[in-house]
């Protein structure tokens, strides 16, 4: 198993959503937590607010694919975000993904998967064939160490994989 994401950035608004477009782009599936919102914050930041609307604006159609199981805050996100959720994906699963491309009316090579985590969001998007974009944490320092050091762990197989 190897995990190559397309791109990664350390900020999702620093995407370059011409570039995107460029390569065939027309919508992004989203991964909730730390991702575009905080963990169980149920808030946006303005900045991510804003850029969500910018890549709406420009014709990219969204989706959130969370793999969070809690109904209610998943229809709060969805509420503050007015853009779809689908909860208990089970990424790296494939069958709510392909359910979130049939809502978008996309093929899997027309999406970007943008998520936190490797081995669920980058590894279901490449698994499908999605062009697939890996973020750094909305909350790096808050998290619990061994949250942290799984996460470096995950990492450093992202890296290993590079070459
Ligand atoms: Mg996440």
């Amino acid at each position: 198993m190897l995990v190559k994401p397309s791109l990664i950035v350390e900020d999702i608004t620093t995407i370059d959503l011409q570039a995107l477009k460029a390569a065939g782009v027309k919508g992004f599936i989203f991964d909730l937590d730390n991702t575009i919102m905080a963990p169980h914050s149920g808030a946006l930041e303005d900045r991510i607010e804003t850029w969500l609307t910018i890549l709406q604006a420009d014709g990219f159609k969204c989706l959130v694919l969370s793999n969070n199981k809690k109904a209610e805050y998943c229809q709060l996100a969805e509420k503050v975000l007015n853009i779809p959720v689908i909860s208990h994906a089970a990424k790296p699963r494939r069958a709510k993904f392909r359910q979130a491309l049939e809502i978008l009316g996309l093929q899997a090579t027309e999406v970007a998967m943008v998520g936190d985590r490797p081995l669920t969001d980058i590894w279901v998007g490449q698994r499908m064939g999605s062009y697939t974009i890996l973020v750094d944490p909305l909350i790096k320092h808050s998290e619990k160490v061994y949250i942290k050091f799984l996460r470096g762990l995950e990492r450093l197989f992202v890296n290993a994989t590079k070459c």
